[in-house]
């Protein structure tokens, strides 16, 4: 989509260094937010079916653990870098911080893309991960789940080979699994629910009544799908859908200027959130360029799939109309477009506040595996709603009071909370 190569790591710094300006943080907080704490690189060999080796690179990156156990997925992705992880890991450690949730910032990798890769091969892959890394992870020190191209099943195998490694049962270990296997109902809306409770929450104080507001969305894997289905709920029109076409694999919008159907866009996706373009064309969608999705006349926009999707070469290219960006996914938005969007006016959910859904509901995934009991789904999301609702509340509150924006305003709390744990600890 970028003719320029971004790095998230660099843009991840960038937006701490504000905020620690803002905080006016010493000089030794800085050294220590701005880095991980731990990494570990390791190799993974893998049979695979043809009876060849391979060896796949993975990754874990533990930002801080300052607030409780470090969180965050792990990516399965032929792009995947070390620099990723750790932005990623970043963006973790402020997202539960601004949710206020007693856990850290983590994230983890490997490199391959498993639209080219049988299940077994998959299933090896994921119990090699765990073999490299079962040492330093675990309930009480780093919890991973899943991310893009990672789902319940692959989370299952990583937790049985490290069971098996510990010779006990530990579901709190991992969070993302199947339900009636330590799952949490909830789990799979919960990132997508949560982006739109922000929305709603960020209609309230525009004053605009979320029926009849309209939407573009890049992105139609977990996040999209649950997010295109509660704004439905909203009364809302999402007319345009960008993703990866499933034969090409390169990405396209989708339209329909009367608002797609989400029942009939998923009889056509597969499990990776890639839509089979002939398909599409019969059910009579409009086929655009993979970018199209950003420059819709539509109230609101929501990337959902990548980083460094709205940059400053195709930010001037968002309509007048738009009034609300909701970041779906972690760091879609380069630092040097965030400039442009400020100025334009347009109300920010930051990432790390808007998507942060996810982690909260592995929260309290832990939380039930810990305890072996296990909440009704309209339990788990009305506590969902609970704590991002508060989290937004907090986060507009102080961006008022202080005269910041949303994403200055998130930033500021989470790192204040950070710092201060760190502080509290002794560590600076
Ligand atoms: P997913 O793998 O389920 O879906 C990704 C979607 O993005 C797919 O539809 C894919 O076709 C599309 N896509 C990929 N590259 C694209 C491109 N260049 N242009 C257009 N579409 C493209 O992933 P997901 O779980 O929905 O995660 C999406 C984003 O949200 C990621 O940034 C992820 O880190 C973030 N996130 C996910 C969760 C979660 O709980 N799943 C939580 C927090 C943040």
């Amino acid at each position: 989509m970028n003719n320029k190569t971004y790095n998230a790591f660099e843009t991840a710094q960038k937006q701490f260094d504000r905020a620690a300006d803002l905080l006016e943080l010493d000089q030794a907080t800085r050294d220590l937010l701005r880095n991980p704490l731990r990494e570990f690189h390791f190799s993974i060999p893998i049979r695979m079916d043809d009876g060849s080796m391979k060896v796949f690179k993975g990754f874990r990156v533990q930002h801080n653990d300052a607030r409780g156990p470090a969180k965050g997925g792990i990516r399965f992705h032929p792009q995947e870098t070390i620099d990723t992880v750790r932005a990623l890991s970043m963006w973790m450690k402020w997202k539960t911080a601004v949710a206020d949730i007693p856990l850290g910032g983590g994230k983890g990798g490997v490199i391959c893309d498993p639209h080219n890769l049988s299940l077994t091969e998959q299933e090896c892959i994921c119990r090699g991960w765990a073999r490299q890394i079962s040492k330093n992870v675990g309930s009480h020190s780093d919890v991973p789940a899943p991310d893009v191209m990672t789902n319940a099943q692959h989370m299952l195998w990583i937790l049985d080979e490290f069971e098996t490694i510990k010779g006990a049962k530990d579901p709190g270990f991992i969070t993302g699994k199947p339900v009636g296997m330590g799952g949490s109902l909830g789990r799979k809306e919960a990132t997508g629910y949560g982006v739109m409770i922000t929305v709603r929450e960020a209609l309230k104080v525009l004053n605009i009544n979320p029926e009849n507001t309209t939407a573009s969305i890049q992105g139609f894997g977990n996040v999209a799908q649950f997010a295109i289905e509660l704004f439905q709920q909203m009364g809302g029109t999402v007319k345009c859908v960008s993703c990866w076409d499933q034969e090409d694999h390169t990405s396209y919008s989708y339209k329909k200027e009367n608002g797609i159907n989400l029942k009939e866009l998923l009889s056509i996706t597969d499990s990776f959130g890639g839509i089979n373009q002939t398909k599409a064309k019969q059910l009579g969608f409009e086929i655009l360029p993979g970018d199209a999705w950003l420059e819709q006349d539509v109230d609101i926009l929501v990337p959902a799939a990548l980083e460094n999707q709205i940059t400053a070469e195709n930010v001037e290219k968002i309509s007048d109309q738009v009034k609300i960006i909701a970041e779906g996914a972690n760091g879609p938005t380069t630092p040097e477009a965030d400039k442009v969007l400020d100025k334009k006016g347009i109300f920010i959910i930051p990432d790390f506040l808007a998507n942060a859904g996810g982690v909260t509901c592995s929260y309290f995934e832990q939380v039930q595996s810990n305890m072996n009991y296990f909440w009704t789904k309209d339990e788990v999301l009305g506590k969902l709603d609970v704590k991002m609702t508060a989290a937004f509340i907090a986060v507009n509150d102080f961006a008022k009071s202080n005269n910041l924006n949303m994403r200055d305003a998130a930033y500021v709390i989470s790192v204040d909370r950070v710092a201060q744990a760190c502080k509290d600890r002794g560590w600076v």
